[in-house]
């Protein structure tokens, strides 16, 4: 048995920040983990190699559809999936090994197993009990399915099982058109799968902004995935390698069936707590299931805490990092604060689509006057020389004081657009803070700028 200030659960982008900046701050920590890497869902099978899928997929798009527009001529490069497996698997490993790297250095100890806690101040692992003044639960979350529908990770499968795939599928139905399914499905529509995305709600992508909605949804058409919207899917049926969805329209009730080599269910996550033995030890849960806390990320028992994808919000690896760190430091006695109006939320597909803040439709219900500034990457020069004129920013600005409310942006390293205006928010800025800040030219940033200075007296490109 070992003491410790501080034991996490789980050692995903929230237990293992968390880890680290208790170590930082001179608490001895160890971080549970079940799984044989570190990194949890994001590193092994969720953000990290989703992006090396995108990646690979994308540059071969490029190959297929712009190099000879730039006077690259040659053969198109032909997809070996076995080595692009490998390179996700590379990917994955250099990042898992980062991390236990990271707890080496900062003499976190790993607890290999499974954890439960038997009692407040105790973590069971295996067969041994360790004392801990704090618990962090950061046990992250599992992929949710639907009545009807058993998933069999190989021909019905959920993200983890779309990420290896003994082949590529020739069809391929995604069932929910949000972020999983649409990253997904983009991968496989760049290796030639035909892919239908089927949708209970009548648009993809329900919490971005409108406008958002409707391009991605045409620019993503264009890139040959289809979408069945308004369709609640009844039940997937398994005959030999092939699988048939039968969806009703909500519209009329009448059904139809697809049939497919391949169905990723992708409807969502649930928080993921089994057998850490919350019942017994009186810790509070909400009624989907996530960890109940109060504004510093504490349970009802005291100390127990609990972080990312088993609590309440936006299921991010960065809201879990930002509530990781905040929890540390509040353990530390410092002020841990996470500002929940700022977190960001990306789709990486091609282009990306990124938003911070409100979106029109919920300033509108909340009755705040706003102005929206909006500019065309297609009067961005460095878009429209890459071929990425498709998209645009668009920034939401208090009518009154400028005061920046939301951002939405479509188009080319929208992920990485998107945090100039985090920034500027997080400083309680104005649109006009943003369109008097010099930007280097040629940057796809300008567009961020214009999109600012629209806000005000008018974009100068548009
Ligand atoms: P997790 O990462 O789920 O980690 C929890 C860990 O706890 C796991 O390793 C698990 O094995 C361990 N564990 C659980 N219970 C126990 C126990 N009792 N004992 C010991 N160990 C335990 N988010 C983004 O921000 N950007 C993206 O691009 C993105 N892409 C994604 C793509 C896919 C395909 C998926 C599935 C998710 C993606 N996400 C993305 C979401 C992101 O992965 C999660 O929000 C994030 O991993 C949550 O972190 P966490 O630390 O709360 O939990």
């Amino acid at each position: 048995m070992s003491s410790y200030d501080v034991i996490v659960i789980g050692s995903g982008p929230g237990g293992y920040v968390c880890a680290i900046r208790c170590a930082q701050l001179g608490l001895k920590t160890a971080v549970v983990e079940k799984d044989d890497t570190l990194g949890g869902t994001c590193l092994n099978v969720g953000c990290i190699p989703s992006k090396a899928l995108l990646h690979a997929t994308h540059m071969l798009h490029e190959a297929e559809h712009n190099f000879a527009r730039m006077g690259l001529k040659g053969k198109t490069p032909s997809v070996d999936w076995k080595e692009m497996q490998a390179y996700k698997k590379d990917t994955i490993g250099q990042n898992t090994k980062g991390i236990e790297f990271l707890f080496k250095k900062n003499k976190i100890d790993w607890l290999k197993g499974h954890g439960s806690i038997p009692a407040a101040g105790k973590v069971r692992v295996g067969d041994e009990t360790h004392e801990a003044k704090h618990i962090v639960i950061a046990t992250g979350s599992a992929p949710a399915t639907l009545p009807g529908v058993e998933i069999d990770e190989s021909i019905v499968v959920s993200s983890t099982g779309a990420l290896s795939l003994g082949k590529i599928p020739k069809r391929m139905v995604v069932i929910g058109a949000g972020v999983i399914g649409l990253e997904m499905g983009s991968v496989y529509a760049r290796l030639g799968t035909q892919v239908t995305v089927v949708e209970y709600l009548d648009t993809i992508t329900p919490a971005m902004d409108g406008e958002v909605q409707k391009q991605f949804q045409k620019l993503l058409t264009k890139q040959g995935l289809t979408f069945v919207l308004g369709a609640a899917v009844q039940g997937v049926e398994v005959k030999g390698q092939k699988a048939r969805v039968t969806y009703q329209h909500r519209k009329d009730g009448s059904e139809e069936t697809l049939e497919a080599d391949t169905v990723l269910v992708a409807t969502g996550r649930r928080p993921y707590t089994e057998g850490l033995g919350l019942e017994a030890v009186g810790v509070e849960t909400t009624d989907k299931g996530q960890v109940r806390t109060d504004e510093r990320l504490s349970t009802n028992v005291e100390g127990i805490w609990a972080i990312g994808d088993a609590v309440t919000g936006p299921m991010l690896a960065h809201k879990a990092e930002d509530e990781g760190i905040a929890v540390a430091e509040t353990i530390a006695g410092q002020h841990g604060h996470v500002n929940y109006g700022v977190i960001p939320s990306v789709i990486y597909t091609h282009p990306e689509v990124a938003a911070v803040g409100r979106t029109e439709s919920e300033l509108k219900e909340a009755g705040i006057a706003y102005k929206a500034g909006k500019f065309s990457f297609m009067g961005n020069g460095r878009a429209k020389a890459n071929f990425a004129g498709d998209g645009f920013v668009k920034i939401l600005a208090d009518a009154t004081t400028d005061r920046i409310l939301g951002a939405h942006i479509i188009g080319p390293m929208a992920g990485d657009l998107i945090h100039e205006i985090c920034v500027a928010m997080e400083f309680g800025g104005a649109a006009q803070d943003i369109a008097l800040t010099c930007h280097a030219h040629p940057t796809y940033s300008e567009a961020v700028r214009e999109a600012a200075l629209a806000c005000g007296d008018g974009a100068i490109h548009s």
